[in-house]
């Protein structure tokens, strides 16, 4: 028998599960479809060798729209703040990064003049309204506000470090800016790992009747008739739902609808890049050095934090888990041997002989961080979840108009539930008028 249900939603990880919560206060039925083997997708993190191992360094934003969502919703979000600096490198020299009071005054990276150009860029940051910097690239404002290469190498640094997005010439100014904002704010780093962010709401969306079928990979969308989808999954068994809200990535969607079905958003879809990076995960059983806990290239594209300092990350307390991490350009050629070189050599000079302390080690050479490389004018394609198929809604860290990463993904699953309890209600009070008698 062809199971019917009202929402089918495409996808088990932070948007799919977030949608799915705040749609459980409607007695619409409920199935999500993952098609990992295990829930999650990027918020997933894997338990090797008693280690938690996010997948590439996850960095909650204090400040940030998930952190509020999420705790809406009752998730208990448990961790620490890193201290605010570290040294930033650059030709094998090592400078202290001048984001805390003390290292601002101090670095040797910047002369008298500049320490004071950079105060006045970060008070800026802090002051600006982003809405402002809609019409520009990150690059264009960056040589606006800054005019020494230094600074302007200080505010790409932070900028990639808000967003992963290594490509001011492309990004838009305005939610580069607005993440750095928010970044300034703080960050946690999870105790347990991302997981348990995604156990906590698969729990509760279970125990209120929530479908989970994983391991199942929706093959096609196909809208059949006004409030009816038909979709196929990997096993060819077909099920049917009034609504869906997809939260893949905008190219498997279009992948997954129709060939008969073009939509004016096909076009915008196609064109959206992704946000990648390669990642090297580590735990080890002690830091050589002990005293390193983070550093960025200062030209290189380059990132390194130990997690578990701040992070309850392995069973045991003496273990270490770090990410490396190699923020990729959109034009990159990416080489995994030579890539996985560098890393481990940027490494090499923080934590000189660390191969000798190993319990896992991952390499992922090109792993999409946000499905959507922000754009000037992005946000106008995504002011509404719904799209111009009637009853398909994306959600997912592209679809949201302002945000990106775990804001965009948890704010986008949260904005489509919502427009879809409104329509509902649309529907149910059109209903009761047609019912009541003539007056
Ligand atoms: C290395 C790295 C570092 C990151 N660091 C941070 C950070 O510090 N701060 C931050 O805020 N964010 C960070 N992020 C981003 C954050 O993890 C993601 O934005 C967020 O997890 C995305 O959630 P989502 O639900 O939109 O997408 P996903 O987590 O990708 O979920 C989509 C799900 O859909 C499933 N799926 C796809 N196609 C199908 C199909 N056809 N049928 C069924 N299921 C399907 C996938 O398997 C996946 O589980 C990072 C990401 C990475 C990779």
């Amino acid at each position: 028998m062809t199971q019917k249900w009202d929402i089918v939603i495409v996808g088990g990880g932070l948007a799919g599960y977030v949608a799915a919560s705040y749609l459980t206060k409607t007695n619409l039925s409920i199935l999500i479809v993952e098609k990992g083997k295990k829930i999650g997708g990027r918020a997933r993190t894997n338990k090797v060798n008693q280690q938690y191992l996010n997948l590439g360094p996850h960095a909650l934003y204090k400040k940030g729209k998930a952190k509020s969502i999420l705790e809406e919703l009752g998730i208990s979000l448990n961790g620490k703040s890193p201290k605010l600096g570290g040294i930033l490198i650059e030709n094998n020299i090592e400078h202290a990064a001048p984001l805390s009071p003390l290292d601002l005054f101090t670095t040797s990276l910047l002369n008298g003049k500049e320490r004071m150009k950079w105060i006045a860029v970060l008070l800026k940051v802090m002051s600006i309204d982003p809405e402002k910097l809609a019409e520009q690239t990150f690059q264009q404002w960056v040589t606006q506000v800054a005019n020494s290469k230094k600074i302007k190498s200080l505010l790409r640094i932070l900028g990639r470090l808000a967003t992963y997005c290594n490509a001011p010439e492309m990004v838009s100014a305005k939610v580069i800016v607005s993440n750095m904002k928010t970044a300034m704010g703080g960050v946690l780093y999870l105790d347990g790992g991302w997981q348990t962010i995604i156990d906590q709401l698969h729990n509760k969306a279970i125990i209120l009747g929530v479908q989970v079928q994983s391991h199942t990979l929706v093959k096609q969308i196909d809208p059949v008739k006004q409030d009816q989808f038909k979709l196929i999954l990997s096993n060819d068994e077909e099920i049917h739902a009034k609504y869906v809200i997809c939260t893949t990535g905008p190219h498997e969607l279009n992948a997954m609808l129709n060939e008969k079905v073009n939509i004016y958003q096909n076009s915008f879809f196609t064109q959206i890049k992704a946000v990648r990076g390669a990642t090297l995960d580590l735990a080890l059983t002690k830091l050589p050095n002990p005293r390193r806990l983070f550093a960025m290239g200062i030209t290189d594209p380059l990132y390194y934090s130990v997690h578990s300092n701040y992070a309850r990350l392995s069973d045991d307390t003496k273990s270490a888990v770090l990410h490396v991490f190699k923020y990729h350009h959109p034009d990159d050629h990416i080489d995994g041997t030579s890539i996985k070189n560098e890393l481990e050599q940027f490494l090499d000079k923080l934590q000189p002989g660390w191969q000798q302390y190993v319990i896992t080690k991952r390499f992922i050479p090109n792993i999409t961080v946000n499905q959507r490389l922000p754009q000037i004018g992005d946000e106008q394609k995504l002011q509404r979840s719904k799209t111009e198929i009637p009853g398909l809604y994306i959600a997912g860290d592209w679809a949201s108009p302002n945000s990106i990463l775990a804001d965009g993904a948890v704010s986008s699953g949260k904005q489509a539930a919502e427009e879809i309890i409104l329509n509902e209600r649309r529907k149910n009070s059109a209903n009761y008028e047609r019912r009541l008698p003539p007056i």
